[in-house]
Formats: C-alpha cells, structure tokens, sequence
C-alpha cells in the first residue's frame, strides 16, 4: 500500500523508514506494520536498541536545557524526527519563550504531523522544512525566514548522521552548514558507534539496509570527533549518551547500566 500526501510527497508504507522505525523504539504510534516488523527484528539481535533511542532522546532535552542556559535562543533541528513530547521547542521555549526554532526532515510522514512542531510559545516562532541534509544549501536558505544567521544558532544534527554514508559527504556537508553560522553558534550532534559491540552494529546495518534500504553507517569516536574539526567541544566534551550533563535530567528516568552506543557532543564555533 502506498500514500499519498496533499503535495507529491509519498509516504511510502510498503518499506520500513528511518523515522518510524525510531518511533516505534520509543513507543510511538506513527508506524506501520513494516516498521514494527523491522524494529522487532533488530530488538531480537539486540534488545538494548529501545533503551539507545529512548536514551539518545534525552540526551536532546538536556542539550536544548544547557544551551537555553547558555543564551540560545534560534535552533536548527535536521533530521527531527515524528513529534514526541516534549519537541525541541518546548524545551528551549519553556524557559525562553522567544526562541525560534526550524525543524527539519526529508520523511514525509513527518510533515503530516508537523502540527506539533509549529504550536511556538506566541512570543517565538517554530517552522518546518521538508528537505534533505544532503542539500544543506536549501536548509539554510529556508531556514532565513524565522533565524537570524547574524546571531548566533545552535544547529543539531541528533542521531541523523548515522543515516549519511561517507559517500555523501557526511563531513562537508556539516561543514557548509556549520560555515553559514554566527560566531557564538553551536554544533549538537548524536552519533551511533560500533566500538562496544561491531559485530552487532554489523548485524544492524545489514538488517536496515536489506529490509528497508537505508545506508546505516555507524562511526567510531575518531571519526565522530572529526565533525567537530575546528570547533571548540563544550564540556564534558565527546562522551556517551547518559554521561554529558546528567544533572540536566528532569522526568527522565537513569539509563541504568545498559550500555548506550550513542556518542554526543556539543561544540561551539569560534
Ligand atoms: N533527531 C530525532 C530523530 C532521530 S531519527 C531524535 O534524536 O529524537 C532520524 C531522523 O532523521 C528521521 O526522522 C529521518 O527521517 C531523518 N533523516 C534521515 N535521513 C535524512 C536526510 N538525509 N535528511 C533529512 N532527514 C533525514
């Protein structure tokens, strides 16, 4: 079965997608049977994977909490993903409510629930871009009409790089985008890593790219380092997901000793 969207944007329900797949792992409901089916094939080679995601999400709602701290006030979300509470902009718009902030993605199931992304505190602003990292130059041209490029933006990039092979120009493409910035700006980024177990990692990777024909592309914490190439990492600098500022956690419950695959950082640009 196939769907079609008011624009020509398909939803195509007969293949697994990124983004449902991710939703199923943290107890969505914007996910069709492939996905489920997907998800539950990977949580069978790997039944930590739910914890990763649920764990790589509030790594998110720390991250906007500190950098909210720290005077941000215009985001860049790519690669948002299905709205789940609390979104990106309820953070950052809890305790600043004039904060703008541009979601981005390239599924378009997400736009159909874009609703949740755009209900902004009245004193900001929230937008919605469908579009493709892999085109950074139309990210950053759209994103112009709520975000001030003369001030300073906290662009993130969470649990999205993972999706872009090499062959795509993961780093250049972070670089075009991080080189729009102001001064002050700063780079989020989560990133799936094979270090602790590669041979599961591999085994994941197989399964998304034969059952739904995603380039998963896990990195190690080298390689995770070189997006920030000539950032300054904010502290406690390159670490795993449950280790960067847990103080920051609120509702969230510990992420217990599972282990967490995901490495995270923060990185201002000078
Ligand atoms: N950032 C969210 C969601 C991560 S799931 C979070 O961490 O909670 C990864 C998201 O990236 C999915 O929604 C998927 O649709 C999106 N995505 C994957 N490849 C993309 C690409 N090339 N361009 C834009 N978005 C992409």
């Amino acid at each position: 079965m196939t769907e079609y969207d008011a624009g020509a944007n398909r939803v195509d329900t007969s293949t697994a997608h990124s983004a449902r797949v991710y939703d199923y792992f943290l107890g969505g409901k914007t996910n069709y049977p492939v996905d489920e089916e997907l998800a539950e094939t990977i949580l069978a080679v790997d039944p930590t994977v739910r914890n990763t995601a649920l764990v790589n999400r509030w790594f998110m709602h720390r991250a906007t909490r500190w950098l909210s701290q720290n005077g941000v006030r215009q985001y860049i979300d790519i690669g948002t993903g299905i709205p789940t509470e609390p979104n990106l902009h309820r953070i950052a718009q809890e305790a600043a409510p004039a904060s703008n902030i541009v979601y981005v993605d390239n599924d378009p199931i997400v736009i159909r629930h874009a609703e949740a992304l755009l209900d902004s505190a009245p004193e900001g602003a929230t937008d919605y871009i469908q579009a493709d990292v892999r085109n950074p130059g139309r990210i950053i041209e759209a994103a112009g009409r709520i975000i001030d490029f003369g001030k300073p933006v906290a662009l993130s990039v969470i649990a999205l790089l993972h999706f872009v092979s090499d062959e795509d120009d993961a780093y250049g493409i972070v670089r075009r985008l991080v080189d729009a910035l102001a001064p002050g700006s700063y780079l989020v980024l989560a990133h799936v890593t094979g270090d602790f177990d590669p041979e599961n990692a591999e085994k994941v990777v197989a399964l998304y790219r034969k059952r739904s024909g995603t380039t998963l592309r896990p990195r190690t914490r080298e390689e995770v380092a070189r997006f920030f190439q000539g950032m300054e990492l904010v502290a406690p600098g390159l670490e795993l997901a449950p280790q960067w500022h847990p103080e920051l956690s609120r509702d969230e419950s510990a992420a217990g000793d599972t282990p967490v695959p995901v490495y995270v950082g923060v990185a201002r640009k000078v």
